[in-house]
């Protein structure tokens, strides 16, 4: 606890991982009864502890039917995500990590919680190459609610709802869109 009685960090993250041990593990559970604050902190946290979760369970997948040198390079890449969420974690306003991939067709390509700001992972590949690419987000009826560049900072935090994030070439030029739900996350 800190000086105000609120849950620290650590204590946050043990309780998401499952790993408090009593006494603190009591204590943990009483202020969350009385905490809104730290029961938001704790959501947050265990949306992390599960996106690792899933990102473990894919390697091991992986590693079963892939050659073990690919192996190796998905366990590098994973290792970097997760210091990349690991660094996101540090920080006060904690951006969420949203890859936005191409799929076919049209539709919903992620989901991201509402309410933080939102690290947008683009996928570029076979795009011209550019430096930095300008991107927009409009709600579902088209009207702006944000505008940054790629790669850039995050995402303003949004409420829930759907939306569609525009990839543009520097020149202005529309590249890719993305649509995006924004929203309680499915488990
Ligand atoms: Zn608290």
């Amino acid at each position: 606890m800190d000086v105000e009685g609120h849950l620290v960090e650590e204590e946050i993250e043990r309780y998401s991982l499952a790993a408090s041990a009593e006494p603190e593990l009591s204590q943990v559970e009483e202020h969350l009864l009385l905490c809104a604050s730290c029961r938001k902190k704790v959501e947050t946290s265990d949306v992390y502890v599960n996106s690792m979760r899933r990102a473990a369970a894919q390697i091991r997948a992986e590693e079963k039917r892939a050659p073990r040198w690919a192996g190796m390079a998905f366990l590098l890449a994973a290792a970097v995500l997760l210091a990349g969420v690991i660094l996101i974690r540090s920080n006060a306003t904690a951006p969420f990590a949203v890859s936005l991939a191409v799929t076919r067709g049209v539709g919903i390509n992620a989901q991201a919680p509402a309410g933080v700001p939102l690290a947008l992972q683009l996928d570029v590949t076979g795009l011209p190459a550019a430096a930095s690419y300008r991107v927009e987000m409009v709600d579902r009826a088209g009207k702006q609610v944000w505008t940054g560049t790629f790669p850039g900072r995050p995402a303003k935090p949004l409420p829930a709802g759907i939306y569609f994030v525009r990839l543009y070439s520097p020149a202005g030029d529309l590249l890719r869109e993305y649509g995006l739900e924004i929203g309680p996350l499915l488990k």
